[in-house]
């Protein structure tokens, strides 16, 4: 009887698992032609300032517009992606179409604004991300201050060296880098002060709780201080209430993001935020 029901366990387990693998594989098969057929959009959340309420950057999000699934999010398909390498010409799109949009939005009259975009492992060590960088900006005639990189701390610890040697090739060409999600990789604090950034963002797993945790706000403030220290910039992610932003404000937090001010937004919402008169005069 337990061999019966270990059977049957096992052939249970074996169904769920090729039903995981059987979705990854039709996922996969989706993502290849995503790209040629145009099912990608970029979405983008304003970051602000937690002094002045002004709207200084935006970050870009990636979405998949699925034809059968509707909106996928890059939390499902940038690992397959990433495992792929079909991350490459997805990161080029990404950065190609974020320097656009922000070279349009300029050319609209807007203030300008730093836009933020996220590289992933393969794509931050690829050969040709320094002439790619280079090259998105180049057709799109966006100067290189208004162009963030996003990079998170396994990213850079895969291949200390190398990775910071990239890092200043970025900074050299004049775009800012920072480093996301802190707190929840594996970069010593050694390394950090060889890194040529501007900026630590908080990872939202410790914004969550502020005001509830003592462990998180000890977290936060203690990431606000080191970035101070290290004379970096520091942001918050995931800002959802009022009480988040009076703590992290309190304590010197510089820039946040999060769905209090705004959600991740199609590029002509963004522009009417923009123009809003409140946006505007803050
Ligand atoms: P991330 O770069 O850490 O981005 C922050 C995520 O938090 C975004 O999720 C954003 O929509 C979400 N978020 C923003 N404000 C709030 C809030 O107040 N509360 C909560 N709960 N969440 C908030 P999203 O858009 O699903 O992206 C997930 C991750 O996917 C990103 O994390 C980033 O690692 C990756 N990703 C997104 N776009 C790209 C891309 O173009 N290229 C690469 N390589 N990765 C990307
Ligand atoms: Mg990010
Ligand atoms: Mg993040
Ligand atoms: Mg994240």
């Amino acid at each position: 009887r337990a061999k019966d029901m270990g059977k049957n366990n096992c052939q249970f387990y074996t169904r769920e698992m090729n039903a995981t693998i059987e979705e990854k594989l039709v996922l996969l098969e989706g993502l290849r032609s995503a790209l040629d057929e145009g099912q990608f959009r970029l979405v983008y959340q304003p970051k602000v300032d937690l002094h002045t309420g002004r709207v200084f950057g935006v970050e870009a999000l990636v979405r998949w517009e699925h034809p059968e699934q509707g909106v996928i999010g890059p939390d499902r398909f940038i690992p397959l992606a990433e495992e792929s390498g079909i991350i490459v010409a997805l990161g080029e799109w990404v950065l190609r179409t974020a320097c656009a949009q922000n070279r349009a939005w300029q050319d609209q009259g807007f203030a300008p604004l730093r836009i933020s975009v996220n590289v992933s492992p393969r794509q931050f060590e690829e050969q040709l991300l320094v002439q790619r960088v280079q090259r998105a900006l180049a057709d799109s005639g966006l100067a290189a201050q208004w162009l963030e990189l996003e990079v998170t701390e396994g990213v850079i610890m895969r291949d200390l060296q190398q990775a910071v040697a990239k890092m200043a090739q970025v900074r050299a060409m004049g775009v800012s880098l920072s480093i996301d999600d802190f707190g929840t990789g594996y970069s010593s604090l050694s390394a950090l002060k060889s890194f040529p950034i501007s900026t630590l963002k908080i990872d939202k797993s410790f914004v969550r709780d502020l005001g509830r945790s003592m462990g998180d706000e000890a977290i936060a403030s203690s990431i606000i201080g080191l970035a101070h220290r290290l004379k970096l910039r520091v942001i918050a992610e995931g800002v959802e209430t009022e009480q988040q932003r009076s703590f992290l404000r309190e304590n010197g937090c510089d820039e946040m993001q999060g769905y209090l001010f705004s959600r991740p937004l199609p590029p002509e919402q963004l522009a009417q935020l923009l123009a809003a008169p409140a946006v505007k005069a803050a």
